[in-house]
C-alpha cells in the first residue's frame, strides 16, 4: 500500500499580509492580555503550525475519508492514525493559543489561532471536529459552570485530557431547537437524571479520549416549552468516578463527506442511569449560554470553510500549471500548435482568478472579524463597536465562506477536468466534505434570517451605520484612486444598493409583508457579503499598490502584491455589479415560490 501523502496547501504570504499590512495585528501585540506576544511569535507559530499539520493530520486525511469511523460493540472507532494525532496535537500546544494563562494557555490573540485553526482545518477537517468541538465545550464550562465543574471538567477538556460534545439535534428538533424534548429529572442530590435521544452529534463517541462531556440541552418537567425553557446539562460517557453513566451510542450516520468525524445517534438513560449535572446553578439558561458562544461555533464553521475552499483553489493551481492539453488560443488555426499548460486557457485562468479573489476576500472578512474581538480587549472603551462589528459580521462569515466552499470545491474539479473528479486528487473529498457548513450550527438560511431580522436593527441599527460609515470613508478615501476608481466607484453603487434594500425589508416588516423578508433574506445575506469582501479585497490592493510602488523589479514580493490587485479588480468587475443586479430582483417583489400550490410542484 503506498503511504499516505499530505494534499493540504496554504499560502502563508497571504497569513502574513492579512494578519499585518492589511489588518495591522503588530498594534495588538505587546499590550493587555498580549503582552507576552510579538511578531516573531505570531510569525513562528504560523510556520510550525503548518509544519506540523502538513506532517500529522495532512496524511490522514485521505485515509479517514476512505475508511471512516466504525461501531462495534457500543464503542466508536475513529480511522488508523488519528489517536497518536489527538496526542500530538495537545503536546504541541495548538488548541491553547489563545486560551488564557490562568487556564494553562498561552494568551494569544484569538486571531491567532484562528490562523492556526484554518490550517488545522485545511489539512484535516473531519479530525478537526474533535477538538474543535472540546473546545466549544470547554468553553461553555469555563463561563458558566460552577468553579468545582470548570476544575472537573473544563481544565481536563481544555488540555486534551476528555473531549466534548454539544447535543441541540433530536429528531424533531433540528432549526427549531426549541423542541428538544429530553427531559432531566431532579434528583435528592441536586444532580438529574436525563432521558431522551440526540441525533447527529459530532464526536458523540470515539477512540480518542478516555471520557466524553456531552453538553445536552434537556428540559425539566415544570419548564415552559420553547427555547426558553431549556437547560444545559454536563453529561459524561462515564461519571467522574470513572463508572458507565447510561449514555448508549445508537448507530453512527454514513455520510457524504468528513467520514472520520463520528456522527452519532446518542440515548441518554434507557436504563434510568444517566445522571447530569446542570451547567451553572440556574435552570433554564441552556440556550442563553449555547448563544453566548454560538458566534465563537459560527466563525469555526466560516473558518472551515475559508480553510478547505483555500486548499481546493490551491491544488487546482498546481494542477492547472502542470497540465497540458490543447494549443494556446492565440494559434488556434495551427494544428501544429505545441500543447500548452491548461493555465494558458483563458476559461481556466477565469476560475483560477475567481478562486483566488473570493478565498483570499473570505480569509480577509475573517481576520476583520476576528481583530474587532482582539481589539475589543485592549481598546475596552470602543468594545461596544467592536463586538457589534462582530455580530454583524457573524452570519456573513458563517454562511457566505460555507455556500462558497461547496461551489469554490466545485469550480476546482471543474478547472482539473475529469482528473479532479477521481479519488487521486483530494478535491473531490474537500467538495463533499464542505457540504455540511452550510447546513449545521443554524443552516444558512437560518444565518441570513438572524442578519435581517436581528442584526440590521441591532442597537436601533447603529452597528449596521458603523460599519456603512467605514465603507464609505474607504470610498471617499479612494474614489480617484488613479488605478482602482472604477472599482471603487463599483463598490459604491453596490453599498448604495445595501441601504435601499435594508429600507425595504424595514418597509415590508412594517407595511405587511413579512413573507418576502425570509423569499429574499439570502439573497441580501450574500449581497452584503460580497460589498464586504469587495471592500476588503480593494483595500488589500490599494495597500499592495503603494507596498509595490517602493519594491525594485524582481523582487519576489512584486508577484504578490501584483496578485491582490488583479483579484480586487476582477471581484469588482464580475461580482460586485451583480450587488445591484440582487437589489434589483429584490425590489420586484416575486412571490411564485410563495404562490405556487404545494400539489404545482409536481404532480406525482
Ligand atoms: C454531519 C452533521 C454533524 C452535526 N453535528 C451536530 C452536533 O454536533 N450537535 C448537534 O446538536 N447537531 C448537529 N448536527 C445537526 C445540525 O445542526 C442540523 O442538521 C441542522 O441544524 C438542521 O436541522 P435538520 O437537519 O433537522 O433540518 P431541518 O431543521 O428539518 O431543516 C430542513 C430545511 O428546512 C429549513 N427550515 C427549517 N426550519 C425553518 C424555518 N423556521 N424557516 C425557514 N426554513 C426552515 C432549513 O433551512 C432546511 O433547509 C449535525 C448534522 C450533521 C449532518
Amino acid at each position: 500500500m503506498s503511504q499516505p501523502i499530505n494534499r493540504y496547501k496554504a499560502d502563508l504570504r497571504d497569513f502574513r499580509f492579512v494578519l499585518f499590512e492589511q489588518f495591522q495585528m503588530q498594534d495588538l501585540l505587546g499590550k493587555g492580555p498580549f503582552a507576552n506576544w510579538g511578531r516573531e511569535e505570531v510569525e513562528t507559530v504560523l510556520d510550525e503550525v503548518y509544519s506540523w499539520a502538513t506532517k500529522v493530520l495532512g496524511p490522514l486525511n485521505a485515509v479517514g475519508d476512505a475508511q471512516g469511523c466504525r461501531l462495534e460493540n457500543g464503542q466508536v472507532y475513529t480511522p488508523p492514525g488519528f489517536k497518536e494525532a489527538w496526542k500530538s496535537l495537545f503536546d504541541a500546544g495548538w488548541r491553547s493559543l489563545a486560551i488564557e494563562e490562568k487556564h494553562g494557555g498561552q494568551g494569544s490573540p484569538f486571531t491567532l489561532a484562528t490562523v492556526a485553526e484554518e490550517i488545522m482545518c485545511g489539512a484535516n477537517t473531519a479530525f478537526n471536529m474533535y477538538p474543535g468541538l472540546t473546545q466549544g465545550a470547554a468553553d461553555i464550562i469555563m463561563n458558566f459552570g460552577t468553579p468545582e465543574q470548570q476544575k472537573t471538567y473544563g481544565d481536563k477538556m481544555l488540555h486534551g485530557v476528555w473531549s466534548g460534545t454539544m447535543c441541540l439535534t433530536e429528531p424533531q428538533a433540528g432549526s427549531d431547537v426549541g423542541s428538544a424534548t429530553t427531559k432531566a429529572i431532579r434528583r435528592p442530590d441536586g444532580t438529574y437524571n436525563i432521558v431522551g435521544t440526540k441525533i447527529f452529534i459530532s464526536g458523540g463517541d470515539q477512540d480518542l479520549t478516555d471520557n466524553i462531556i456531552h453538553l445536552v440541552l434537556a428540559r425539566t418537567d415544570d419548564a415552559p416549552q420553547g427555547t426558553k425553557g431549556l437547560s444545559l446539562f454536563i453529561v459524561g460517557k462515564k461519571r467522574p468516578d470513572g463508572s458507565p453513566n447510561d449514555v448508549a451510542v445508537g448507530g453512527i450516520e454514513h455520510k457524504m463527506g468528513i467520514k472520520a468525524s463520528s456522527t452519532a445517534i446518542l440515548n441518554f438513560g434507557e436504563n434510568g442511569e444517566c445522571v447530569g449535572e446542570l451547567v451553572g446553578t440556574e435552570e433554564q439558561r441552556g440556550i442563553q449560554q449555547m448563544f453566548v458562544m454560538m458566534n465563537y461555533a459560527r466563525i469555526g464553521v466560516g473558518i472551515q470553510g475559508l480553510a478547505v475552499a483555500s486548499s481546493a483553489y490551491l491544488n487546482a493551481l498546481e494542477y492547472a500549471k502542470d497540465r497540458r492539453q490543447g494549443s494556446s488560443i492565440k494559434q488556434w488555426k495551427d494544428a501544429t500548435a505545441p500543447r500548452v499548460p491548461i493555465i494558458e486557457h483563458p476559461d481556466v485562468r477565469r476560475m483560477l482568478l475567481d478562486m483566488k479573489s473570493r478565498v483570499e476576500g473570505i480569509r480577509a472578512l475573517a481576520v476583520k472579524l476576528t481583530m474587532h474581538l482582539d481589539r475589543a480587549k485592549i481598546e475596552p472603551e470602543k468594545a461596544d463597536y467592536h463586538n457589534g462589528q462582530v455580530d454583524l459580521l457573524v452570519p456573513l462569515l458563517k454562511a457566505y465562506s460555507s455556500d462558497q466552499a461547496f461551489e469554490i470545491c466545485a469550480t476546482a474539479i471543474q478547472t482539473y477536468g475529469g482528473a479532479g473528479y477521481l479519488k487521486d486528487w483530494p478535491v473531490e473529498q474537500y467538495c463533499r466534505d464542505a457540504k455540511i457548513f452550510s447546513i449545521y450550527e443554524g443552516t444558512n438560511h437560518i444565518q441570513a434570517l438572524d442578519l435581517v431580522g436581528r442584526k440590521l436593527s441591532q442597537k436601533g441599527g447603529a452597528n449596521v451605520q458603523a460599519f456603512a460609515k467605514e465603507v464609505g470613508a474607504f470610498v471617499a478615501a479612494n474614489k480617484e484612486h488613479p488605478v482602482f476608481k472604477d472599482a471603487i466607484a463599483q463598490l459604491g453603487a453596490a453599498m448604495e444598493s445595501i441601504t435601499s434594500t435594508a429600507m425595504r425589508f424595514l418597509m415590508w416588516f412594517n407595511g405587511g409583508k413579512m413573507e418576502l423578508v425570509p423569499l429574499a433574506a439570502n439573497r441580501f445575506l450574500e449581497m452584503m457579503s460580497e460589498a464586504t469582501i469587495g471592500w476588503l479585497l480593494l483595500d488589500a490592493a490599494v495597500i499592495a499598490d503603494k507596498a509595490m510602488a517602493g519594491l525594485p523589479e524582481g523582487h519576489p514580493d512584486r508577484a504578490f502584491y501584483t496578485g491582490k490587485r488583479y483579484a480586487a479588480q476582477y471581484f469588482a468587475n464580475n461580482v460586485l455589479p451583480t450587488v445591484a443586479a440582487k437589489a434589483a430582483l429584490i425590489a420586484k417583489e416575486e412571490r411564485t415560490p410563495i404562490e405556487i400550490p404545494d400539489n404545482a410542484f409536481a404532480t406525482i
